[in-house]
């Protein structure tokens, strides 16, 4: 039977316990993955001395593949997401969270169904910023014809037709092999008219290469609003970075929290499993959490790994858990420990 070598980054906060489960749980499925364990974040800055030893980026490299904890990101001083610069540096250029609502959720919808794809490189995730007051924040300030205050600090917010077409490319694919019908992108072209302009004027030049697939456009706080009225209309989202991330967790909402949302990151050669939430430290080491986002990331994988019979197993497994409301965690409705939601979860699948 054939093995894979899978990277995996523990990360912090509630991460190892997730981490943890997801092996256990993975094995239960048949498939034999060889899990090559490396650390970042805090943990890894304790140790080493750096946030991201090049450990990590060789060994994604050499496998490929990674699973991936949620890791911390101090507020305002201090590094910049590890997260970021993980999907920067090995070109994880596409972001693809789905939004499935399965029985036994408790919300106000009977239906959503949604696949959220993010562009994972550019816009105000660029990381390039100014202080108050440095030469560059000056400089900008004094091309602004009086627009911008003096004391203001500058984030530059760059989107490009490179990496908008290779996500709209992406999606559309995406699309297709996955039985979609139709692709909703999502901005704020009518007050960045550069930038989000240029994003659906690429969107919509890609688009027409699929006829097969409908493509419309919406302004993003008005899909805010209509994503909370009525999810079932739409289908696939395509998003630049910044809209990406939002809508995300409030898609999260729609389906009964970030518990259950799971996510990958793509590149062209590489592909990084993790959930959309992140190290909940206040929840570290309780067990209380739900395992359920890290082990639909993990069917993911699965999935990605052409093991396409143990990822059907997974969810199936999963979802009947779910729908059972028995031995649940608590943001489910049940009062159970991961491990013990993890457990039957297990018993399910053999
Ligand atoms: P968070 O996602 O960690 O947690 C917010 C809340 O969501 C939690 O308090 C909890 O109520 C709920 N939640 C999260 N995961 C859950 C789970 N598995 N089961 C049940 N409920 C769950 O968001 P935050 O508190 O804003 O961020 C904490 C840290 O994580 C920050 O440093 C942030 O930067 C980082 N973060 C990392 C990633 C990542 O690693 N990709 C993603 C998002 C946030």
């Amino acid at each position: 039977m054939k093995k894979y070598k899978v990277t995996l980054i523990p990360g912090d906060g509630i991460g190892p316990e997730l981490v943890e489960i997801v092996k256990n749980v993975v094995k239960h499925t048949g498939v034999e993955i060889d899990w090559e364990e490396v650390e970042a974040g805090e943990v890894a800055l304790e140790k080493y001395g750096n946030v991201l030893p090049d450990e990590v980026l060789n060994s994604i490299k050499r496998n490929k593949v990674g699973l991936k904890g949620p890791i911390t990101t101090p507020i305002g001083s201090g590094f910049r997401s590890v997260n970021v610069a993980l999907r920067q540096e090995l070109n994880l250029y596409a972001c693809v969270r789905p939004c499935k609502l399965y029985k036994g959720v408790k919300t106000k919808y009977e239906n959503v169904d949604l696949i959220i794809i993010r562009e994972n490189t550019e816009d105000l995730y660029a990381g390039v910023e100014f202080k108050p007051f440095s030469e560059e924040a000056k400089y900008i300030i004094g091309k602004s014809q009086g627009k911008i205050s003096k004391d203001a600090a500058i984030s530059i917010k760059p989107i490009s037709t490179t990496a908008t077409k290779r996500i709209a490319e992406f999606a559309f694919k995406y699309a297709i092999n996955n039985n979609r019908k139709k692709i909703t992108a999502v901005t704020k072209a009518n007050i960045m008219k550069y930038t989000d302009g240029l994003f659906f004027e690429v969107c919509r030049e890609v688009a027409k290469n699929y006829p097969q697939v409908e493509y419309e456009e919406k302004l993003v706080d008005n899909m805010a609003m209509q994503l909370v009225q009525k999810p079932e209309t739409y289908d696939v989202l395509l998003l630049p970075n910044l809209y990406g991330d939002i809508i995300s967790d409030l898609c999260a909402g729609l389906i009964g929290g970030l518990g259950v949302a799971p996510g990958a990151n793509f590149g062209d050669e590489y592909a990084l499993f993790e959930a959309v939430h992140g190290s909940a430290p206040k929840y570290k080491g309780l067990h209380k959490v739900n395992p359920t986002a890290l082990l639909l990331s993990a069917k993911m994988m699965l999935e990605y790994l052409a093991e396409k019979q143990a990822a059907e197993k997974l969810e199936k497994a999963i979802s009947e858990v779910i729908k059972e409301v028995k031995v649940v965690t608590y943001d489910l409705g049940g009062s159970a420990k991961n491990i013990e939601m993890a457990e039957e979860i297990i018993k399910k699948m053999v």
